[in-house]
């Protein structure tokens, strides 16, 4: 599949879903599930994924690290100034 594009995209900087989608031209839906099959493959691997939480723009709030999905508004303050969760690869110490 796309993985090994994937891979190389993760591995030069940190990017949120929608962004993968529009890259590697499928549909955010499509990817959902990928970084999480990913995630499990590259156990082995001297690259570990991190997953930069959504946050709240307006009061900080941090998301569920593991959502990929950007959420609606922040239960917080109600806001809908979000930024969306980046997925990323850094290499294992
Ligand atoms: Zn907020």
């Amino acid at each position: 599949m796309f993985r090994e594009e994937l891979i190389a995209i993760l591995k030069q900087r940190p990017t949120s879903l929608h962004e993968l989608a529009l890259l590697l031209d499928v549909k955010p839906r499509e990817l959902e599930n990928e970084p999480r099959h990913l995630f499990r493959s590259l156990r082995a691997d001297p690259m570990c994924p991190v997953i930069d939480p959504a946050s709240c723009r307006r009061c900080g709030f941090l998301f569920d690290g593991y959502k990929l999905h950007m959420p609606g508004k922040c239960p917080r303050c109600k806001g809908t100034w979000i930024s969306d969760p980046l997925i990323s690869l850094t290499e294992k110490r």
